[in-house]
């Protein structure tokens, strides 16, 4: 049977309708049971929970989500995969160097779900003393109000910035393979331990293994106050999910303003005339990459 008071909790990992729940209030981990008239749960969600006779628990309630990361599942249909998330941090590097228009397909995937993206440019201990191409094309992003960090994983104090922008806050990590995000990861989460999290041995023996997303307790050497991080497979190959035509449109955040200002309701910024958003970048408003990239990826065309 249930008892003891209801308690807040946030969802550490799943397994089936089996939890391991962190609760507010000290470091252990409870497996918890979902109560049956209950949706799945995700990692990150917050719920109510309260204990069982048997030292593990019962989730009762779930809160209401700030927003979800959607992946599609092997029939392509899309479901939340983490919840309550703060920042994606799409990470890239000086090598392999990316296509600008790769980066505005992250951009676009992160703006559809509601969360901050952040782009993070690892290995910037390649970079040339000059910072070459890559330095002047992130500044566009942050022209355009995006956070741009540096980071580097072989060089001293190379992960400053990424720490304290990891302070209070649940992120994920994303990118292209090769980019460095294990090696980031490796990084800020030294301690294997934490990995597992505070999980007693006997409930560590009822673990299978996983490829759902877990949450880790990020520690920071800057600040008193943890990180978050929320990872898995899935999750970092997050961006790569189809888009439909309106979620690419609004997710080039500069369009925004001219939206709705062509002649015809229904312009899709191709032929048609006055068409507020060629016209913008005609007049060098909007960057005419940023434009072609947009097109680019309406078309369905692969990144380059
Ligand atoms: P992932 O596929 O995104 O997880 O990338 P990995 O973490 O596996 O890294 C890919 C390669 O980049 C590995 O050979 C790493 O050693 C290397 N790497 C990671 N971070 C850095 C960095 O800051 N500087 C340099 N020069 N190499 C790095
Ligand atoms: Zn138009």
């Amino acid at each position: 049977g249930e008892y003891g008071r209801e308690k807040p909790g946030r969802v550490i990992a799943h397994f089936g309708r089996s939890l391991d729940v962190g609760g507010a209030d000290d470091d252990a981990l409870h497996r918890c049971h979902l109560r049956a008239n209950l949706d799945s749960l995700v990692t990150g969600d917050r719920v109510v929970w309260r204990e069982a006779s048997d030292a593990s628990g019962v989730v009762v309630a779930r809160d209401a989500r700030d927003n979800v990361l959607e992946r599609p599942d092997a029939r392509g249909q899309l479901k939340p995969v983490a919840a309550n998330i703060d920042q994606i941090l799409i990470v890239f590097a000086v090598e392999p160097a990316p296509f600008a228009n790769l980066i505005d397909r992250y951009l676009v995937a992160a703006e559809a779900t509601g969360i901050e993206p952040v782009l993070v440019l690892n290995k910037i201990d390649l970079l040339p003393a000059d910072g070459g191409e890559l330095r002047g094309l992130l500044a566009r992003y942050e022209a355009l109000g995006y956070a741009v960090i540096e980071a580097s994983t072989r060089r001293d104090g190379g992960l400053d910035t990424l720490h304290e922008r990891l302070t209070g806050r649940t992120s994920v990590f994303v990118g292209q393979s090769g980019v460095g995000k294990s090696s980031l990861i490796d990084e800020l989460l030294p301690d294997a331990a934490l990995r597992i999290g505070a999980l007693s041995e006997d409930t560590r023996k009822g673990t299978h293994t996983t490829t759902t997303a877990r949450l880790y307790r990020l520690p920071s050497p800057l600040a008193k106050e943890d990180g978050e991080l929320i990872d898995s497979p899935g999750i970092r190959e997050f961006g790569l999910a189809h888009l439909d035509e309106r979620q690419i449109t609004d997710g080039f955040i500069e369009f925004r303003d001219y939206l709705g200002r062509c002649r015809f309701r229904d312009c899709r910024h191709r032929q048609e005339p006055g068409c507020a958003l060629r016209d913008a970048v005609e007049r060098e408003a909007i960057s005419a990459e940023r434009f072609a990239s947009y097109r680019r990826i309406l078309d369905g065309l692969a990144p380059g």
